[in-house]
């Protein structure tokens, strides 16, 4: 599984999971402060950025920036 830094767009709380891609694009992740859906993620490290590239399996994202998961 992608380990993802997520940022609630309600709240601001930032925090860190895991979760399958499947899980991401259908918003089962929840805010741990105030349990919304409305996440987006954090890109805030060079170690996420390297990581990411061992997990980067048929993704869509030219960058490889997220494995896939950001839009990009
Ligand atoms: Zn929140």
């Amino acid at each position: 599984m992608p380990f993802y830094d997520l940022r609630c767009k309600e709240c601001g709380e930032e925090f860190n999971t895991w979760a399958s891609i499947q899980q991401r694009e259908n918003k089962e992740i929840e805010c741990p402060n105030c349990h919304s859906r409305e996440l987006e993620p954090v890109f805030k490290n060079v170690n996420f950025i390297v990581s990411s590239k061992s997990y980067d399996s048929g993704s869509s994202c030219s960058s490889g920036c997220c494995g896939g998961s950001c839009g990009f």
